[in-house]
């Protein structure tokens, strides 16, 4: 490979195209395209159940399809080795957890091993401490990972992602156990990432952060993808009321215009002293 060719294949993110998949006899995923390019950050969205994690495995070359074709960086998935798949792509798995009892600074650094015996590893210490500083986990670096809470958990887990420093990055439920400020944190992140170039693909069930973030909104639904576009297009109410099975409204911030998404709600029952229900 010359180097322009190179070049060509680290700016070409990550797609699947007319991909069916089954486990175990079901079928997850039916023909689904999906793909993430330099400078964009796509919002899959999709209920419980949809397909989309499984989407991202896939997309992510971890697990084979058995019809349709992957590209990471420009090459079919297939062909690239599991040593080489940690420098193309980096992935937050939807479950956050790490067994062992190790420093958060040491599992952060778990993201640089992809990169050992190469000239990148000799940032490796600078990479960390950025990663640590970007998702707000310095203050947590040297505590036992197996003691933080739910969402410290998620930003240290987000930390070792970026401090893979990769030119596609999946991230399965990045929000997930966040707090309002720190979830903004994230999106702005993960933002950032695509504004510098990186393919960005995040799952996401807030699908106010899909609107606000998202240059694009994947809709999957029973393992196919329904819609795809820019946020305005896919997130319309008749659209998600369907998919979703619950009545939602989609409309513009009275003051900055900007799109908001919210389930229709009864009204409160009011509530008794006594802890009866009162209409
Ligand atoms: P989502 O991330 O959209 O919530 P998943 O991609 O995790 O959904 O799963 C899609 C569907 O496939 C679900 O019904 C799930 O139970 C099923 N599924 C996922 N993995 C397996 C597996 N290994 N074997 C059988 N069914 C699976
Ligand atoms: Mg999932």
């Amino acid at each position: 490979m010359t180097l322009e060719q190179a070049d060509v294949a680290l700016a070409s993110g990550a797609r699947m195209r007319g991909v069916d998949l089954s486990i175990g006899g079901r079928r997850l995923l039916h023909g689904v395209d999906l793909a993430v390019d330099p400078g964009e950050l796509v919002a899959l969205i999709g209920p419980n159940g949809a397909g989309k994690s499984t989407a991202l495995s896939v997309l992510a070359g971890d697990v084979r399809p058995d019809v349709g074709e992957v590209q990471l960086g420009g090459r079919a998935a297939a062909g690239i080795r599991i040593s080489e798949l940690g420098r193309l792509r980096s992935v937050l798995l939807q479950q956050k957890g790490v067994a062992f009892s190790y420093p958060v600074r040491d599992v952060v650094a778990m993201g640089r091993m992809p990169w050992s015996r190469t000239p990148q590893s000799d940032a490796d210490d600078e990479i960390v401490a950025d990663a640590l500083a970007r998702t707000d986990t310095e203050h947590l670096a040297d505590r036992d990972v197996t003691t933080l809470s739910g969402g410290e958990l998620a930003r240290v887990a987000l930390a070792r992602v970026v401090a893979q420093r990769c030119r596609v990055v999946l991230l399965d439920e990045p929000t997930d156990a966040l707090d309002i400020g720190h979830q903004e944190q994230v999106l702005a992140l993960a933002a950032g990432l695509a504004a510098d170039g990186c393919a960005v693909l995040a799952v996401l069930h807030d699908l106010g952060l899909a609107a606000a973030y998202a240059d694009r909104v994947v809709l999957i639904a029973g393992g196919r993808v329904l819609a795809d576009g820019p946020p305005r297009e896919v997130l319309t109410g008749a659209l998600l009321t369907e998919v979703y099975a619950h009545p939602v409204e989609v409309f513009d911030h009275p003051r900055t215009g900007s799109l908001l998404v919210l389930p229709v709600r009864q009204p409160r029952a009011v509530a008794t002293g006594s802890g009866s229900l009162k209409r």
